[in-house]
């Protein structure tokens, strides 16, 4: 089986107005048939709004083209995303006025208002569910393709599983990472030798006590080497169980929906090395490629991915001190994670199909 994954190209054959991304992205929507997916419906239509001086999430404008369509087909759309986010979202030209949908806190202005849902993996006992996604009837899945310090890509299962729960439960799946690091105090003299070699300066020590940055570390284990006693044990499987809380949780939110009322719609645009939380934008890793858009999150992930390519890098885009390394994946270059098993995750999940066929819009 091979599912569809519309594309609409950022980089237009022609140099003239109806073949640049705009308006092929009008055309794409219209082939998804949102009538029958969202008339009368409540629309959520999540998305991650950024925060602090960061300026590469998706458009404003392409945003109103995604409202505009719901509303065409007679839905009732809304954008959400974190109280954090939303609060300062003014700031970055995310208003009613300008989108078209009036935008809310994703569990509340005090990231309470929860439905608890048990997963039982590791220590993600349970996840906290948004209850603005839960209670919605449709949902537009609306993500910023880009890097991701501790899953290598982040699109719509970082949006879905960092996006629709408290902040309690993104801690609880950041810390699934976390448990994968080990240090004996007992056995440390505090010769700084693991902090020297690690290329990523992934580590700082404070009063005596070693952290680890699992965002920058990519599992080199050269601390663990150059460690003359033994102190430190790393668990490599880490980075996977990160993934793992992802995709469980990414299915929870999942299921409160109708399968037919999800679209996921993935922007690959302004590709930056790190999430939008982080509040600030570098330069783009490689040229702007487009959006894609599917009904099977599986399969947009993968496409999404696939469309990033290490050949097409720009030199001089990467910030220092992150630099690229090894093989595979651009991001598994730039952050030591294979970006492609949280796909492999939701698709052991049977959450959709990574065998899909990519029909570009014209
Ligand atoms: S495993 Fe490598 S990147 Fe991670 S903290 Fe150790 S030396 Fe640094
Ligand atoms: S290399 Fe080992 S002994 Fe030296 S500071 Fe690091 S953990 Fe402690």
């Amino acid at each position: 089986m091979t599912s569809t994954v519309t594309f609409a190209s950022a980089r237009p054959v022609e140099l003239r107005g109806d073949a640049t991304l705009p308006v092929l992205l009008d055309r794409m929507l219209g082939q998804w048939e949102f009538e029958k997916r969202f008339k009368d419906k409540r629309v959520a239509i999540k998305m991650h709004l950024g925060g602090g001086v960061g300026y590469s999430t998706i458009h404003p404008f392409l945003v109103g083209r995604v409202v505009k369509a719901v509303i065409e087909a007679g839905g009732k759309p809304f954008l959400t995303d974190s109280a954090y986010s939303v609060e300062s979202a003014r700031e970055r030209g995310y208003t009613q006025e300008v989108l078209g949908a009036p935008i809310l806190p994703v569990s509340g202005l005090d990231d309470t208002y929860v439905y608890t849902k048990q997963v039982n993996f590791r220590q993600l006992d349970t996840v906290d569910l948004a209850g603005t996604i839960v209670d919605a009837d449709a949902m537009i899945v609306l993500s910023h393709g880009k890097g991701h310090g501790c899953s290598g890509f982040g699109g719509a299962i970082k949006n879905l599983a960092m996006g629709c729960v408290n902040g309690s439960t993104r801690g609880k799946i950041h810390r699934l990472m976390n448990s994968t690091f080990e240090w004996d105090a007992s056995k440390c003299t505090g010769c700084l030798l693991c902090r020297d070699n690690c290329p990523n300066d992934a580590i700082t020590f404070e009063d005596g006590k070693i952290s680890i940055n699992d965002h920058a570390c990519k599992y080199c284990m050269h601390c663990v080497l150059a460690c003359p006693n033994k102190a430190i044990t790393i668990d490599q499987e880490g980075y996977r169980y990160f993934q793992t809380g992802m995709a469980l949780t990414t299915r929870e939110v999942l299921r409160t929906f109708e399968p037919e009322r999800v679209m996921f719609v993935t922007a690959l645009l302004q590709i930056t090395p790190f999430c939008d939380c982080w509040g600030f934008t570098t330069p783009s890793l490689v040229p702007d490629i487009g959006i894609v858009a599917g009904d099977d999150i599986v399969a947009v992930e993968t496409a999404s991915i696939d469309l990033i390519k290490a050949g097409d890098f720009i030199e001089g885009s990467l910030p220092s001190p992150l630099k690229r390394s090894g093989t595979g994946h651009l991001f598994e270059q730039i952050h030591g994670k294979n970006p492609y098993i949280q796909i492999e995750e939701c698709e052991k999940l049977s959450m959709g199909n990574r065998k899909y066929e990519l029909k570009s819009v014209d």
